[in-house]
């Protein structure tokens, strides 16, 4: 069945006469457990599992022909692959230009335990020149801030044949936009934060894998660590899944709409976009993604002509974050954490009529002098 099919109906359960298409969210801290425990098919406890949790995960786990783990967030979901994977005398191989907080746990909690963090850019051959001995590498892919895309075929090849893992971080993408799994990677991590809840209301991850042992070891970190998802936000979550493809359709080619106008102009020194003909990262993206995520990134020139155009522009939310219904953007500069131009600005497609917001944003450039 084609994605658009699926993800109305992924993890909805046997209909019931009487009960609602999606049963509400289940909040619970104890269930009711009457005898032994051991094998019982029901949740007994809230930090174990919850029903809604459960539907939830059952559809990504659709979406991606894997088991889903969720969690509260996106860091939540990568920090339970890292922090238990990684002991004195393994090695990480990290992004060192793509979503900042990664460098923080490398920095603050596994180097510390003698793990070696190696930093490397979003390139096969810087990470490849990096393999020896390697642990687990993570690699995200559009990479966020500036959208490089590596052959995630070829990378988890290498990645194998160095004994490691490959954790693919597929925020950008979304399982819609492209399948790390499908590619040969062994773990996926995405921030459910972004494009795939999409509304700007809810933060949470998940982790999937098609390995059910390993799938097992994540539910038992977020069990001991307890880090769980709350159930409204699972619900929500759910909610707004069926709506994902409809909303890509949209985000998608306003992305490329707005990356194909800015590349007109000589004001704008730099536009990146997988899905723009000329982007450095299109072909390999177009050879393993069926869409190009909502994000894009160009340099107004300048800190000054940046903030002008944030300032000037009617349609575009200043804000952090991305993938959500309404157009969002930044000067990613301002986080200090990114090696991005001054003027760099992420901008993230909403859902807004294409030519409206090409005209917004080419209105506030003209604005911004
Ligand atoms: C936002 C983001 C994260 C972190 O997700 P949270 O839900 O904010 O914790 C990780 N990776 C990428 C690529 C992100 O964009």
């Amino acid at each position: 069945m084609r994605d658009a099919t699926r993800v109305v109906h992924a993890g909805l359960p046997p209909a019931v006469d009487g009960e609602p298409l999606l049963p509400g969210p289940a909040f619970a801290a104890p269930f009711h457990q009457r005898g032994e425990v051991e094998g019982a098919p029901w949740h007994g406890y809230g930090r174990d599992g919850n029903p809604t949790w459960a539907l939830y995960e059952a559809a990504l786990g659709d979406l991606e022909d894997a088991s889903a783990v969720l969690f509260p967030s996106g860091m939540a979901a990568l920090a339970a692959v890292v922090l238990p994977l990684l002991g004195p005398g393994d090695v990480l191989v990290a992004p060192s230009d793509a979503y900042p907080l990664i460098r923080s746990i490398g920095r603050d909690h596994l180097e510390p335990r003698g793990v070696d963090v190696r930093l490397v850019p979003t390139r096969e051959d810087a990470i490849r020149d990096a393999l020896a001995g390697a642990t687990l590498v993570c690699v995200e892919t559009p990479s966020n801030p500036l959208l490089d895309v590596v052959d995630l075929r070829a990378l988890a090849a290498d990645v194998h044949a160095a004994g490691a893992l490959l954790a693919v971080d597929n925020t950008v993408a979304t399982p819609l936009g492209q399948r790390p799994l499908d590619l040969g990677a062994d773990i996926v991590v995405t921030s459910l934060t972004k494009s795939m809840t999409g509304h700007h209301d809810v933060l949470l991850g998940a982790v999937t894998t098609r390995d059910t042992a390993r799938a097992a070891a994540f539910r038992g970190w977020r069990t001991t660590a307890g880090t769980i998802p709350g159930t409204f936000e699972a619900w929500l979550a759910h909610r707004s899944l069926p709506t994902l493809d409809v909303r890509l359709e949209r985000s998608c080619a306003n992305a490329l709409a707005v990356a194909g106008a800015l590349a007109t102009r000589s004001d704008v020194p730099l536009v990146r976009y997988p899905g723009l003909a000329g982007d450095p990262s299109h072909a390999v993206a177009a050879a393993q993604m069926t869409r190009f995520g909502a994000v894009l990134g160009f340099d107004a020139g300048s800190e000054e002509r940046a903030r002008a155009f944030l300032d000037a522009a009617e349609l575009v939310i200043e804000a952090t974050s991305f993938g959500g219904v309404h157009t969002t953007a930044e000067r990613r500069a301002r986080w200090g954490s990114d090696a991005v131009a001054p003027g760099y600005i992420r901008f993230s497609a909403g859902l807004e009529a294409t030519d409206d917001l090409v005209a917004d944003v080419m209105g506030a450039l003209d604005r911004a002098g």
